[in-house]
């Protein structure tokens, strides 16, 4: 199916509307649309042909938006990278993306060219090797490269194409590259107004990283509803609540952490009414920090999403998010949740795995497939189902989750992270959760380590709050207090350094359990 061009109509539409607003950058709807033809003259007459990939390495900005939303234009699949990524990683991306042209910017350059080495040097597995017709180019000489004359743009969007390959962060093994087509990314945007409502003068903030699905789809959302992005670097609480004050901004997407950042810069100081809804979501979210909201009139919804279904699964609606404090909603509307448990569909409140059927699923891992069939040009456009985690339609998200009666969705965990200890089954969220009621701790990480008797036992690293004093007893004491015996942490190490975490805030639990392993015994007090 056939969709005029979204910025293009929302240029003749809305043309004078502000689309985005980055630091002194503002452009109007006209503007980025003339942005978009531009850059997509520029990538024709760099080579770039419908299905080849584009690679950004770049951080948020201007820059970005205009890639985002010009390379699509050209035909062109929209690769972005992560920026916090290790050479060797990023040379693995490339190999595997094999794009035709490669966009960094002056903060990304020493990556980019260490990445590029790299790949030169090495033969890819499961990819290509470096070609030279590979166009790499700064951002500033994208700025001055020709516009092809001859270029014929496309007028539409074709749904079943793919827009972008976004790579998962891969905490087990090599990433993957998932494919999302244009018509995942406007169910996506359809599903979430649906549930959120438009209203005239809505400014979404993107300040998480745009190469994430989390900030790429409001750039898309944006476009498609003819609303405001407002992009911000990166993460900065001051900044983010300043533009919740002062710029109008009346939507935002959190993860856990930034949320609580956000909340220790704030004060007292309720949040204005013009702020219309705040999901928080990208993994578990403890109650205490949704009540802590809640309490400054900040109208948090929870929400569950992945990668793999172009961001939002299921959503609070926003007059729900009290009485339902905890859940992560019901599904947006053209999604469907089932939970499944041994093989067989959960009764209401049974954990079980999460599974998601709907038009937002990706249609594949990018090179699953033979890639033969699609050649390069092909982009892989028809590359593989999701194979082994795709069933019947149904995709195999890895999460562990129940529905309520009312069909609500509550996420207890990742099945990946799920401690089994003696039998029972220990979800570390529950008892990162139980840490941070304690106002002492600003962060905590819970991982199963393996044990002699129980198979593996629950382990916490915490981080405690500035000007805090506090034993791993006392904190053991605080857990007992609320955890069954079998949950409460063998050890807890008080630690100094941040825990680790993505780009996107998210606690990387299978790092935190190799430091914990490394670090040995006696690391910190014993429970
Ligand atoms: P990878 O799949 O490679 O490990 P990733 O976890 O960063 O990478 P994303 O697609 O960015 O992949 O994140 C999706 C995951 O985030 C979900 O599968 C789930 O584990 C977690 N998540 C998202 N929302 C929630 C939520 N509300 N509660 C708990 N976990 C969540």
């Amino acid at each position: 199916m056939r969709l005029p061009d979204w910025l293009a109509h929302r240029a003749a539409t809305a043309g004078e509307r502000l689309a985005i607003i980055a630091g002194d950058v503002r452009w109007t709807f006209q503007e980025l649309d003339r942005r978009a033809a531009s850059l997509a003259r520029r990538m024709v007459g760099l080579g770039v042909r419908p299905g080849d990939r584009v690679a950004l390495l770049l951080p948020n900005g201007p820059e970005f938006v205009e890639l985002a939303h010009g390379v699509g234009r050209a035909g062109g699949i929209l690769v972005p990278l992560n920026t916090r990524l290790a050479p060797p990683e990023l040379a693995w991306q490339l190999g595997h993306a094999a794009p035709r042209a490669f966009v960094y910017a002056p903060q990304t350059e020493p990556a980019a060219r260490a990445a590029l080495a790299r790949w030169a040097q090495e033969g890819q597995t499961g990819g290509e090797a470096a070609s030279s017709e590979v166009a790499v180019l700064s951002t500033e000489e994208l700025a001055s490269a020709p516009e092809a004359a001859d270029a014929s743009l496309r007028p539409f969007v074709e749904l079943e194409a793919v827009h972008s390959i976004l790579y998962t962060s891969g905490t087990t093994g090599r990433p993957k590259g998932a494919l999302l087509t244009y018509g995942n990314y406007w169910w996506s945007a359809v599903g979430s107004a649906l549930n959120l409502g438009l209203c005239a003068g809505d400014r979404w903030l993107a300040n998480l990283p745009l190469f994430h699905v989390g900030g790429l789809s409001i750039l898309v959302r944006g476009v498609i509803y003819g609303m405001t992005a407002v992009v911000h670097p990166r993460f900065d609480p001051q900044a983010a609540n300043r533009a919740i004050d002062e710029e109008g901004v009346t939507l935002l997407s959190v993860v856990a952490t930034t949320l609580a950042r956000m909340l220790d810069a704030r004060g007292e100081r309720p949040y204005p009414p013009s702020l219309r809804a705040v999901l928080v979501g990208g993994g578990p979210v403890p109650v205490a920090l949704l009540e802590r909201a809640a309490r400054l009139g900040m109208p948090v919804v929870q929400t569950y999403g992945l990668t793999e279904a172009a961001s939002q699964v299921t959503t609070l609606p926003p007059g729900q998010a009290l009485r339902k404090l905890g859940s992560a909603g019901r599904p947006l509307l053209p999604t469907e949740v089932r939970i499944e448990r041994d093989g067989r569909p959960a009764g209401p409140g049974e954990v079980g795995e999460i599974l998601v059927r709907g038009p937002t699923v990706s249609p594949g891992y990018f090179r699953e497939a033979p890639v033969a069939a699609a050649g390069r040009d092909g982009a892989g456009q028809d590359a593989a189902s999701l194979s082994a985690r795709r069933d019947g339609g149904w995709l195999r998200t890895g999460d562990l989750g129940y529905l309520d009666e009312e069909g609500y969705l509550y996420v207890v965990d990742r099945r990946d992270d799920l401690i089994v200890s003696g039998g029972e089954n220990v979800y570390p969220a529950e008892v990162e959760a139980a840490l941070l009621a304690h106002p002492a701790i600003q962060e905590a990480g819970v991982v199963g380590i393996p044990h002699p008797e129980w198979g593996q036992v629950p382990v916490a690293a915490v981080r405690l709050r500035a000007g805090w004093g506090l034993t791993a007893e006392e904190l053991l004491a605080h857990c007992a207090g609320r955890l069954a015996r079998y949950k409460v942490p063998k050890e807890v190490r008080i630690v100094q350094a941040p825990l680790p975490r993505n780009a996107a805030g998210k606690l990387l639990r299978s790092r935190l359990r190799e430091q914990w392993l490394e670090a040995g015994a006696g690391g910190g007090g014993r429970g």
